[in-house]
């Protein structure tokens, strides 16, 4: 059985998040995406939120699971059976920090792997950061969010 953990604060969930997910269902037996509960990132939607957008995002992909990402991700890692963490890279901006991150992870523990997979071309300059801004702003993100995500994104802003 081979399983790769996926963790992010998805904030929310968007396509490019999906894209990774998708193709890492394809190599691995098992995915687990790991949501993020870090309130120190001040996150638009709370933890519950984000675990559910994603939740209402994989059903249907039968190897594919989310849960809580409780503290310190490789000794998350080692407890849950998984082979590798998963992380994006998508410009170039990504690598410096994504590497540092994964030289790290390797330092706490050399067992854990760190795989990157890009996403396609569409969706290269999608960031849950952009998403939000664009639909605080009142633009369309239906090309870059699935639509429940969208209704929760209208959402905050009424409340917002
Ligand atoms: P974090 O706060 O841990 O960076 P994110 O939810 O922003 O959490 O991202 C989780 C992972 O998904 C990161 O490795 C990030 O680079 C990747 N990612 C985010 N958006 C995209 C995208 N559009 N295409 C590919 N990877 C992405």
């Amino acid at each position: 059985m081979r399983t790769v953990i996926y963790p992010g604060s998805f904030d929310p969930l968007t396509n490019g998040h999906l894209d990774l997910i998708q193709r890492a269902a394809h190599l691995f037996d098992r995915v687990i995406v790991a949501v993020a509960d870090n309130d120190a990132k001040s996150p638009l939607f709370t933890f519950e939120e984000r675990l559910d957008l994603v939740s209402q995002s994989i059903r249907g992909m039968k190897n594919v699971e989310a849960e809580r990402l409780p503290g310190l991700l490789v000794d998350y890692v080692v407890r849950r059976g998984g082979q590798a963490v998963l992380r994006g890279l998508r410009a170039v901006s990504d690598f410096e920090f994504e590497f540092q991150l994964a030289l790290m992870n390797r330092k706490l523990d050399e067992r854990v792997e760190t795989i990157f997979m890009m996403p396609r071309e569409t969706y290269v300059f999608l960031s849950s950061r952009v998403v939000k801004e664009i639909s605080r702003l009142g633009g369309d993100v239906s090309a870059f969010v699935p639509s429940h995500v969208g209704r929760a994104l209208a959402g905050k802003r009424l409340v917002g």
